[in-house]
């Protein structure tokens, strides 16, 4: 493809600094870099307490895990997501409970989640679709009347804001992903951002394969050992210093990105219009961190056209998201209503090429020049 969907962005110091992690000696996990990775993001973000992982994939993992969540737990989310959401916990055997998107926005409707509700619920999981945050203001109250945990599926987040406060630092626990289609990339890489103070101590156990090595290396106890259950969730000191390598280019990288997503939004406002295509709408409480420009076809032939228009181009755009309540794995088990709002997206969304080396115009030309 002359234009490809995605470009990872490498700002010319990932290879500095993962030389010189070379040459510090220590290439394993929470190392130098890790350490200079979490304070960029207790600093920049206030978050309590930050954990690189290997994925955003690991950091949910860890979540379910932390939670204790127990078979037979019910846990809410989107059904408009991607599979790591509800793997995470239908890892640790709970029942998933889908909720539909909202009717302007795929993100999830928060008023439905309040009837699926009941004794055996433990969590409530919000993804910031796009980087624009839920209503959170609406799902905090509703989980702390309920003893519920939320955890916010932040993978698409980074820097990313809801009524001035960061996204990541809401729920009880946060997760980000640094995967190569992420705003701030390492290849695969995560973080887990611990906003409730019962869940630091155990979190970096969890994250040490169930031991207390991190105790241990800050000197808090003279040995360490098998202590709780656990696994490697920890990323080596190469990624570390790769993806530092990104974040002291964070707002370089937002600054173009937004540029190009407001120069998608402008040029193409009368065009949609016209095809009877949705632009997304950001909402007055949140930012837009820019990581996804997307339009909402009026059905799944306009789509499929618009993809075959651009592919003749050499433009590559693609969509996603399968409902995962009718995915092959779950769709037998489900047992709610249907979710007609997330099948919509399913069918509709088409996600337009954004990255920072990316000549918005030649995509801008090429929808201009389509006729339906
Ligand atoms: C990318 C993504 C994930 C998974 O992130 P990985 O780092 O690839 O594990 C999870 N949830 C959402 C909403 C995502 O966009």
């Amino acid at each position: 493809m002359n234009i490809p969907f995605n470009k990872p962005y490498l700002s010319g110091k990932e290879l500095t600094y993962i030389a010189d992690a070379l040459s510090r000696g220590h290439l394993s996990g929470n190392g130098y870099y890790s350490q200079q990775c979490h304070q960029f993001f207790t600093h920049t973000y206030g978050f309590k307490k930050a954990l690189l992982t290997t994925s955003c994939t690991d950091a949910l993992e860890m979540a379910a895990l932390l939670l204790d969540i127990q078979p037979g737990d019910e846990v809410i989310m989107p059904s408009f997501t991607f599979v790591s959401t509800a793997n995470a916990f239908e890892l640790r055997g709970a029942v998933i409970r889908f909720v539909d998107s909202q009717t302007d926005h795929p993100g999830m409707d928060a008023s439905l989640i309040a009837p699926l509700i009941n004794e055996k619920t433990k969590a409530i999981v919000v993804v910031h679709y796009a980087g624009v945050a839920c209503d959170m203001d609406a799902i905090m109250p509703l989980a702390n009347a309920h003893d519920l945990f939320v955890v916010e599926d932040a993978a698409q987040a980074i820097d990313s804001y809801y009524k001035g406060r960061v996204l990541g630092s809401l729920g009880h626990l946060g997760a980000f992903s640094f995967h190569e289609t992420k705003n701030i990339q390492c290849g695969e890489g995560g973080l887990l951002t611990i906003n409730d103070a019962r869940f630091t101590e155990r979190a970096e156990i969890l994250w040490e394969k169930g031991t207390n090595r991190s105790a241990f290396f800050r000197g808090e106890v003279d040995k360490y050992g098998w202590v709780d259950i656990g696994s490697s969730f920890l990323p080596s000191e190469l990624n570390a210093a790769y993806l530092f390598g990104q974040l002291e280019c964070l707002q370089d990288i937002q600054n173009r990105r937004k540029h190009i997503w407001e120069r998608y939004h402008s040029a193409l406002c009368d065009w949609a219009t016209f095809h009877e295509i949705a632009q997304p709408k950001i909402p007055e409480h949140t930012t837009n961190n820019a990581h996804m420009y997307y339009v909402v076809c009026k059905d799944i032939e306009q789509r499929s056209s618009l993809i075959q228009h651009l592919k003749a181009l050499d433009i590559l755009a693609v969509f996603h998201y399968q409902s995962l309540h009718k995915s092959p794995y779950f769709k037998a088990k489900y047992t709610g209503e249907a979710l007609a709002e997330s099948d919509r997206y399913s069918d509709c969304l088409l996600r337009l090429p954004l990255f920072y080396e990316l000549d918005v115009d030649i995509v801008i030309n090429a929808l201009l020049a389509y006729e339906a």
